[in-house]
């Protein structure tokens, strides 16, 4: 066994051998693997190996059809079959609203880049005769679908990885993580110790026990899962072919061929949650869990009921097998926060669709600094210390329920809710506010009128939020409108070196004292890494503020660039509520409540004081998200409520209003503002989604400035512009394709409805081939129908900015 090595991957799974072939296939053939038994001893040889393409979020598509590619890639290296069945696979639809879903994700693959079809129920039954077709409307085909042998892959990647130099340590338990001062690593093995610079947990059934070996909690949670396979049925042996990957989402199933009988497995709503305060080491290998036919009937019975010969065949065996649930689902990558050269690898439910992609992006993220595209839907990051265990385990049992649930772009799922709650929860909730969640806190999305519950109906249409958010929206360009915007998060950064080192990481101009800007992060490559905005309290002191959901993912990235650097980087999030109000009388009522002068000569756009409003001591910024005079109100949570009382009773002269997120995004797309994760992501520079204006291409150094100066000359291919879509009933949400005549043109980032400007607005990357005439004639994939659309050329309200600046 080696004594030093750069990398350390613990565990061989599919996940765990997927990173080691990655890291060499990149460069870095130093590297090893331990697996405390035999290569698939935890739940990846018991998987029925299914995988498939489609996903929700398109760089995970992408991920997830290059992993489809890496096993003809690794059986060709190694010689070793991979089992693979390439039968395609069909989504089938067998209700009204999962047809049209179906549909409408079709359109949507045009731009994630999958190449599915429309079929109906006679082609169905063509492909898969041992289906009762009767009650199926159509299907959403996939021919890069299909199932390979578990053991199989995973030996493929192991050997490639092991001709390209790597080494693999089998029956070799890891029994403790010692980080050592230079933030190298100590791997203490049952066969002696490993030195190492770089850790990857891909532990699997074991993350949260190899994770607690460094401190890190792994929010997952282990949940049984039940597949069984039938003898022969005389239609499949007399057929001539392989059936395809079935997924009948409306009965909570999946089915494939296995030899002439079927394997059928099931997500079952009565689900069970297995060894929730940890994985015992003596399980795996050969173990399987003892099955819970009754847990699973009423699935099982609607699979008899489409397949019903398979109901006759008698079934040859049942496998119950445990594997890991993240809270939302989706991976655990990336490297972990405050604990340097520590990776993350595991929560990957589907490790056969997503074990490559994963291994693919966590590789580029070791060796080069950064992944190829945004991969936040996969990472770590996402979470906080609100994701504990009994979160965890909540939320993983309600992913597992629901995981063929259809899902709605306006659905909030309640399990462990509220978790966390502002200080103004209990007015919020008084005025009937419906919330959602947002990084574990309970935030407001509109407001429901008196009498009616707070619920909102779940579509892909305009729901009953509709009239009530246009009346929030209307409030706010009238009079007077508050926002509890306490999810904001906040960052307090200090110190000696905190101007040469904001300098460096921001790639806009600092603002001068008591002034605000906005300020973008750059990664090397001259992508965004953040849009932020900058706020300077005093010489050597800023807060700085962004999206609540990127708490984790901001602060690490301050963290890992202030090594040696004296500064302060404080979190204040939780500690600080945040008011918003706006709208043309705000100055009026700032007047009446606040200690200082609000006057536009001493408090102008973009500017930041401390003054009391009311008792409470504040900090207010005079910006706003919302495109109308507005100020930003700092408060220590434990005044916020009082201070949040009297505003609305002093603004009850104006009028004032609450108003909820919904409101604040559709008031933001009448003013064609980008936001995170949309608009803005890795995926794009500056120059291309116009944040370019906020960065000094000037200034002598900052973090990407070579590559960001590159970029400002390039032609992009896209550029980010808004649209007016001719749409009566329903907005576009993102990734619609959009059609110049019959030429695929570009896609939606995000849409809303503008109630004030009484337009369905959206914003989208088109490509700029397009853009040079005017008298082109765009169409946007609504749900169900094409629309006539055109690009507006500036913000459909306000464009000067007079309003905002006033
Ligand atoms: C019944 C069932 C059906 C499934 N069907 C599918 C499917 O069709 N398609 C699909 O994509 N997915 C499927 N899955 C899920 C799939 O099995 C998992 O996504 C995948 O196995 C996860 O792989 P992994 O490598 O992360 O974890 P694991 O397979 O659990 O591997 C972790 C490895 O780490 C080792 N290890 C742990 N701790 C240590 C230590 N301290 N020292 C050394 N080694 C250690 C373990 O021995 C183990 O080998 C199914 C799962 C089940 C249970």
């Amino acid at each position: 066994m080696k004594e030093h090595t750069r990398v350390v991957v613990i565990g061989g799974g599919i996940v765990g051998a997927s990173m080691l072939y990655h890291l060499t296939k990149l460069g870095w053939s130093d590297v090893v693997l331990v697996e405390r038994k035999q290569l698939t001893a935890g739940s990846t040889w018991h998987a029925a190996g299914g995988f498939h393409s489609m996903n929700s979020d398109p760089n995970v598509a992408r991920l997830q059809a290059y992993a489809i590619s890496v096993y003809k890639e690794v059986e060709e290296i190694s010689g070793q079959d991979v089992g693979m069945h390439l039968t395609g696979g069909i989504t089938i639809a067998a209700t009204a609203e999962r047809w049209e879903v179906l549909r409408y994700e079709h359109e949507r693959h045009r731009v994630l880049g999958i190449d599915s079809h429309l079929i109906g129920p006679e082609e169905i039954k063509n492909l898969c005769p041992i289906m009762d077709t009767s009650q199926v409307i159509g299907g959403l085909y996939d021919a890069n679908e299909g199932h390979l042998d578990p053991y199989g892959s995973t030996q493929a990647l192991a050997k490639s990885a092991r001709m390209a130099g790597a080494e693999i340590y089998l029956n070799t338990m890891v029994e403790d993580l010692v980080q050592k001062p230079d933030g190298t690593w100590t791997v203490v093995t049952d066969k002696g110790n490993i030195q190492c610079e770089h850790i990857v947990n891909a532990a699997g059934l074991w993350a949260r026990e190899v994770g607690s070996m460094a401190g890190v909690h792994v929010p997952i949670v282990p949940m049984e899962h039940h597949y069984l396979l039938t003898g022969d049925i005389d239609e499949i042996a007399e057929f001539d072919g392989e059936l395809p990957l079935i997924l009948d989402m409306d009965g909570e199933m999946y089915l494939r061929q296995e030899r002439n009988g079927v394997l059928l497995g099931v997500y079952e709503k009565n689900s069970t949650p297995w060894s929730v305060d940890g994985t015992p080491w003596e399980y795996g290998e050969s173990d399987l869990l003892e099955p819970r036919l009754e847990n699973i009937e009423t699935e099982l019975m609607r699979g008899f009921e489409r397949f019903p010969s398979v109901a006759d065949a008698g079934i040859r065996r049942i496998v119950n097998g445990p594997f890991t649930f993240a809270p939302d689902g989706n991976p655990l990558m990336g490297p972990v926060r405050g604990v340097q050269n520590y990776w993350s690898c595991c929560g990957v439910m589907a490790g056969f669709s997503q074990g490559s992609g994963v291994a693919l992006a966590l590789s580029q993220w070791m060796i080069n600094g950064e992944t190829e595209g945004d991969i936040f839907a996969m990472d770590v990051n996402r979470f906080g210390a609100f994701a504990t265990k009994t979160y965890a385990v909540e939320k993983g049992q309600e992913f597992y329920e629901n995981r063929f649930l259809l899902l709605c772009p306006n659905d909030e799922w309640p399990a462990a809710r509220p978790h966390k709650v502002s200080a103004l929860h209990d007015r919020l909730q008084q005025t009937n506010a419906v919330f959602g969640a947002s990084f574990g806190l309970e935030i407001p999305l509109w407001f429901a009128p008196p009498g009616s519950a707070p619920t909102e109906t779940p579509s892909f249409r305009r729901s009953n939020a509709h009239d009530p958010v246009g009346e929030e929206c209307r409030a706010v360009r009238d009079g007077v409108g508050i926002l509890d915007s306490s999810s904001i998060a906040k960052y307090e950064i200090s110190g000696p070196d905190a101007v040469s080192y904001m300098d460096y990481l921001f790639a806009s101009r600092l603002p001068d004292l008591g002034r605000i800007r906005m300020g973008p992060l750059l990664l090397p490559s001259g992508h965004l890494k953040g849009d932020l905005t900058v706020m300077r309290l005093a010489d050597e002191k800023f807060l700085v503020t962004g999206s609540g959901y990127l708490q984790e993912f901001h602060m690490l990235w301050f963290e890992q660039h202030s090594a040696g650097k004296k500064v302060r980087i404080v979190n204040r999030t939780d500690e600080l509520s945040a008011i918003a109000i706006a709208g043309p009388e705000t100055r009026e009522l700032m007047r009446l409540v606040a200690s200082g002068d609000v006057d536009k000569a001493s408090m102008p756009f973009m500017s930041v004081r401390s003054m009391d409003v009311g008792n409470a001591p504040c900090l207010i910024a005079r910006l706003s998200f919302t495109g109308e005079l507005g100020y930003e109100i700092y408060v220590p949570a434990v005044y916020a409520r009082s201070l949040y009382d009297y505003l609305l009773e002093v603004g009850g002269q104006f009028g004032i209003r609450p108003f909820g997120i919904r409101a604040l995004v559709s008031l933001g797309k009448e003013k064609s503002f980008g936001i995170w994760s949309r608009e803005f992501t890795p995926d794009y520079t500056p120059a291309m989604c116009g944040l370019g204006r906020f960065v000094d291409y000037d200034k002598a150094d900052f973090m990407g400035r070579e590559a960001a100066l590159a970029d400002r000359e390039a032609q992009h291919e896209h550029q980010l512009v808004t649209l007016d879509i001719d749409s009566s009933d329903a907005d576009a949400w993102g990734y619609e394709p959009i059609w110049c005549k019959d030429e695929y043109a570009g896609f939606v980032t995000s849409g809303a409805y503008g109630h004030t400007v009484n337009k369905s607005l959206a914003m989208a990357y088109v490509r700029t081939q397009f853009l040079e005439s005017s008298s082109h004639e765009f169409s946007v994939h609504v749900v169900d129908k094409r629309v006539p659309a055109v690009i507006i050329s500036e913000a459909a309200y306000d464009p000067s900015g007079s309003r905002m600046r006033s």
